[in-house]
């Protein structure tokens, strides 16, 4: 039975997740992501997603890239490994590699049939998962398959769609903002994050959180790039979707009110260095 009121996200709910490097950890144990690029012409996508995750928690970024986008991608950062993936079967290999602890599939990775074998290929395996943009759009065209894909599998995965994306993936479901996110995180077997000035965060269990913490500066292109990349972060450090999920949601509107008006998606990945300057609030009893 889903309980008809949603509690305010915040650290009560996931101080405990909170990316601090503990002193004896390396980067293979504070874990690797991997981010999926598309082709040349849309690679900034996961250029932020992949700055995010390095930044939020994960140890290792490992970039896959179409052959045509190599050379931009290996100059974008020197942290990044970079791993060209000749086509989306490569791409499955690659994320089928036992390292990964987390994916980031959707920013930038484009629109063509060929994509959806590697989103598939990702579902069938064991890191866990964020869905975003092109991934759910992919997604929308096979609901059924990607739904069954992801309720056989046993680590966690998480939507993130703008209404946009959600109208086009939930096409039959409606009512209130928290309602939708729950009805969808129902049907999916996915924590979704419908996103907005009042994120809502779903689990299929039925719990369910609004995030309060947003600012309009997140209202600008590659925003919700951002924000797939803080929540493959935190999940490549092993934290649960839910919460996962909930915390890069008030990371992403820290940063944002930390890089402040004027600021581009590249400023607000880069505030997420003073956000965990800052620390973790005080959890309120
Ligand atoms: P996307 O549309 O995928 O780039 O995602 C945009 C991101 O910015 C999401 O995380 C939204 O929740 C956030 N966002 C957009 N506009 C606002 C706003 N006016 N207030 C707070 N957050 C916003
Ligand atoms: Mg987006």
């Amino acid at each position: 039975e889903i309980a008809p009121t949603a509690a305010a996200n915040g650290p009560a709910l996931w101080a405990g997740c909170w990316p601090d490097a503990a002193i004896d950890s390396h980067k293979y144990s504070r874990g690797t992501a991997l981010v999926a690029s598309g082709p040349l012409l849309s690679c900034g996508a996961a250029r932020l997603a992949a700055e995010a995750a390095l930044r939020a928690g994960a140890g290792i970024v490992t970039v896959a890239t179409p052959p045509d986008a190599v050379a931009t991608v290996a100059a974008w950062r020197a942290a990044f490994v970079v791993r060209p993936a000749a086509d989306r079967t490569a791409l499955a290999e690659l994320l089928g590699e036992p390292r990964l602890r987390a994916a980031v599939l959707g920013p930038g990775l484009g629109l063509g049939d060929d994509v959806w074998p590697a989103i598939r290929a990702a579902l069938k395996g064991d890191m866990a998962l964020v869905l975003d943009a092109d991934a759910i759009t992919q997604a929308s065209r096979r609901p059924d398959e990607a739904f069954a894909l992801i309720k056989a599998r046993a680590a966690g995965v998480v939507l993130t769609p703008h209404e946009g994306e959600f109208a086009r993936l939930f096409p039959d479901i409606g009512g209130s903002k928290l309602d939708r996110a729950r009805a969808a995180a129902a049907q999916s077997g996915a924590v979704v994050l419908l996103k907005g000035p009042d994120t809502v965060i779903a689990h299929p269990d039925g719990r369910a959180v609004i995030n309060e913490n947003g600012t309009a500066v997140l209202a600008t292109a590659g925003s919700g790039d951002v924000l797939a990349g803080i929540i493959g972060g935190l999940l490549a450090a092993g934290r649960p979707a839910f919460e996962a999920a909930a915390l890069a949601a008030w990371m992403h509107g820290e940063a944002g009110r930390i890089a402040g008006p004027g600021s581009i998606a590249d400023e607000i990945a880069g505030a997420l260095r003073d956000v965990l300057a800052k620390g973790c609030p005080e959890a309120k009893a």
